[in-house]
């Protein structure tokens, strides 16, 4: 049959209903890809339903609001999951009530699930896949679809930061500053940080420990997220910060969740994290992953593993 570019703009043509979720505790490019996407389709093909499901979170209101809907709107939808590695971490389980199924990701594609798998793991996000998608195939976009693209590419970019950023990616996001919405804005709206926040920043930076091969950790523990009234989801902001640090190449945030457990936020100037988190209940890419620790043993566990692959880094490329 004809590409999978084009396999998917037939399968989005059959249906009048198309579901779009996203995965867990999302993140900008979660958000700007399911709803970017759900703004292409409406504009491309006013005639069909629309919706994007998952749980909604405050922090990223501005990114835009999740569809309720209820479990009749499957029997006969297309459901498109966008940025989402495996099946578990999908938000809203009712994914698998379709009629057919479509992934749509850039993550290492660890569970090809779906009737078709559109994975491209050399792009810098989920949203400039679908940008990508969508200029292929002649769609047109919205201002605000451009305005949640570019906020999904910003956001896992770390604003054009990281190593996925290629020339492409730059296209791309140039591409979508030529449509009118206030850029500025939506950056400021991604780079800024509630007040706790910053102070817990400053614990995090106080705080952190490196070993000599610059392997980083720092914990989270109940009593700090309490004492600086965070939430989970707030930690977003602290990720990148270890990385500000000259002498830091790979590291681990170390959150307490309510029932002692922890939810682990790896990421790496060059050491191959994945592996390890795939090892931890966990996954993601090579630079920026996540897992889940059951307590402060498998923190320690996953610590060492990190130390691990920075050792084989710095032998392999003798830095
Ligand atoms: P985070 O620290 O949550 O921003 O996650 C960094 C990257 O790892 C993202 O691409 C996530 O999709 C992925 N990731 C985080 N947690 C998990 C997990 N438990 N299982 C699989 N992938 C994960």
């Amino acid at each position: 049959m004809n590409n999978i570019e084009e396999r998917i703009i037939q399968a989005i043509k059959k249906y009048d209903t198309i579901i779009i979720h996203r995965h867990m505790r999302p993140d900008p490019d979660a958000l700007g890809s399911q709803l970017g996407l759900k703004e292409i389709i409406r504009t491309n093909f006013p005639e069909k339903e629309v919706y994007a499901v998952g749980k909604t979170v405050e922090d990223l209101g501005y990114m835009g609001k999740m569809d309720e809907i209820t479990d009749e709107k499957y029997h006969e939808a297309l459901v498109i999951v966008t940025d989402t590695a495996n099946t578990p971490r999908v938000s809203d389980e009712r994914f698998a009530l379709g009629k057919m199924l479509i992934k749509i990701d850039h993550h290492p594609n660890d569970e090809p699930y779906g009737d078709i798998v559109y994975v491209d793991t050399n792009v810098s996000s989920a949203s400039e896949l679908i940008t990508r998608l969508a200029c292929q195939m002649g769609l047109a976009l919205s201002n605000e679809a451009a305005r949640l693209l570019y906020g999904g590419i910003v956001g896992d970019t770390g604003r054009f930061l990281y190593p996925a950023t290629t020339a492409e990616t730059l296209k791309i996001a140039a591409h979508l500053r030529t449509y009118d919405f206030d850029a500025s804005k939506l950056n400021r709206q991604l780079s800024q940080m509630p007040l706790n926040i910053a102070r817990l920043s400053g614990y995090v930076y106080q705080n952190i420990e490196a070993d000599e091969n610059g392997v980083a950790k720092v914990y989270l523990t109940k009593e700090i997220m309490e004492k600086y009234k965070a939430d989970d989801a707030q930690t977003a902001h602290l990720v990148a910060l270890p990385g500000g640090i000259d002498s830091i190449l790979t590291w681990g945030i170390f959150v307490e969740q309510p029932n002692g457990k922890f939810r682990v936020r790896l990421r790496s100037k060059g050491p191959l994290i994945n592996e390890v988190a795939k090892r931890h209940d966990g996954g993601g890419h090579p630079l920026a992953s996540g897992a889940n620790a059951k307590d402060l043993a498998e923190c320690e566990q996953i610590y060492q593993e990190l130390q691990q692959a920075a050792k084989e880094y710095k032998n392999e490329y003798e830095v």
